[in-house]
């Protein structure tokens, strides 16, 4: 979901930016104009994710899943192994990527419980021998987020933030890497948003494609290649949006948990009929999983939501079940139309 605010505005604009003459669609990546927009976008991020000096910013092409190549082909020192966490889909196939090109130490896996846990911090960053340790904050799919997040430990972090980015507040400084595309609370699809540490960058292999060098990006400013301009655009009015509307991410933050919190309480409170997918410790407050008992029970679930206005309910076709996405642009009014009919739902059984 976009805010409306930020959808009218591309609307508005869309033809003609403002004192610009021409569209965002039709302008060089070299134009003043655009060198304006990808400058703000930048210092945004910066101010909002309160990104330090220490750490660059990119915005890169190839989704989040091509971040899966590039960490290990950027940050791995040679003969130190990476420890991966796997708590989810997406941090399983940032491993299996990741082997492809060094070595890989499954440091914990949530397999066992279907994904439903996740690792006390204890259990994680015990070891200097690592290039680094890989985890993802949020695991889209499965509906288990770190709260709070893992701090530095005796590696480097690397995190996949791509469902979570922008909705909590994040001490940067002591992540090595960080990336998360754009397309659940930064904008639209096309962009991925990179920050890292500059001093943690290695040199990569000889046989690196330019593309996957993050030098390459930092020595050309961004511009190593086109940019997706527009999707840059997007996020620079998304940034606008989170600042005028919530004036920072800890306020973002107390949103988010009200609006998961009313979810999962419905959910708790008829636990004959709905099962939270992850356990109360590892909830996430951006995507809440959860099932009926049967197929039968889930179709009807979603044929009533659908008539009260709510879609996208179906969760993600490995996992089955029900997933309510709750990235920043959807109101708390929402949450509680959801929360009230998963109540209404329950009492007519
Ligand atoms: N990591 C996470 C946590 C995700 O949710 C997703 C996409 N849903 C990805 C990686 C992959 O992102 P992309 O499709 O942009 O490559």
């Amino acid at each position: 979901m976009l805010p409306d605010e930020v959808l009218q505005q591309i609307r508005d604009e869309l033809l003609c930016l403002p004192s610009v003459g021409s569209s965002i669609l039709e302008i060089s990546h070299r134009s003043a104009a655009f060198a304006t927009i990808l400058a703000e976008a930048r210092q945004l991020v910066r101010e909002i994710a309160e990104v330090p000096d220490s750490h660059e910013i990119l915005f890169l092409q190839g989704g989040s899943r091509l971040q899966f190549s590039v960490v290990p082909l950027n940050l791995a020192i040679p003969g130190k192994p990476a420890a991966y966490t796997i708590t989810g889909t997406w941090s399983g196939m940032a491993a299996d990527e990741a082997r492809r090109l060094i070595g890989v130490n499954e440091i914990w896996s949530g397999a066992n419980s279907h994904f439903s846990e996740l690792p006390s911090a204890a259990e994680l960053n015990t070891n200097e021998d690592w290039s680094y340790l890989y985890f993802a904050s949020n695991e889209t799919i499965h509906g288990v987020q770190f709260r709070p997040m893992p701090g530095a430990g005796r590696a480097p972090l690397v995190c996949d933030m791509s469902s979570d980015f922008l909705s909590r507040r994040i001490a940067v400084q002591d992540f090595a890497l960080i990336f998360a595309c754009a397309q659940k609370n930064a904008g639209i699809a096309g962009l991925t948003i990179v920050i890292v540490d500059r001093d943690r960058l290695c040199d990569v292999p000889a046989h690196t494609p330019g593309y996957l060098n993050l030098k390459s990006h930092l020595a050309s400013d961004n511009l190593y290649n086109t940019p997706p301009t527009f999707a840059i655009y997007v996020l620079k009015l998304m940034l606008l949006w989170i600042r005028q509307r919530f004036g920072s991410l800890s306020e973002v933050e107390q949103q988010g948990l009200a609006k998961a919190n009313l979810i999962y309480d419905a959910i708790d409170r008829h636990p004959n009929l709905y099962r939270g997918h992850a356990s109360r410790r590892a909830r996430s407050t951006a995507n809440v999983t959860f099932y009926l008992p049967g197929e039968a029970d889930s179709r009807q679930f979603l044929q009533g939501a659908k008539q009260r206005g709510m879609s996208d309910l179906r969760g993600h076709r490995t996992l089955g079940g029900m997933r309510a996405s709750l990235y920043n642009a959807m109101p708390i009014s929402a949450a509680q139309q959801l929360a009230d009919y998963l109540d209404e739902f329950a009492r007519s059984r």
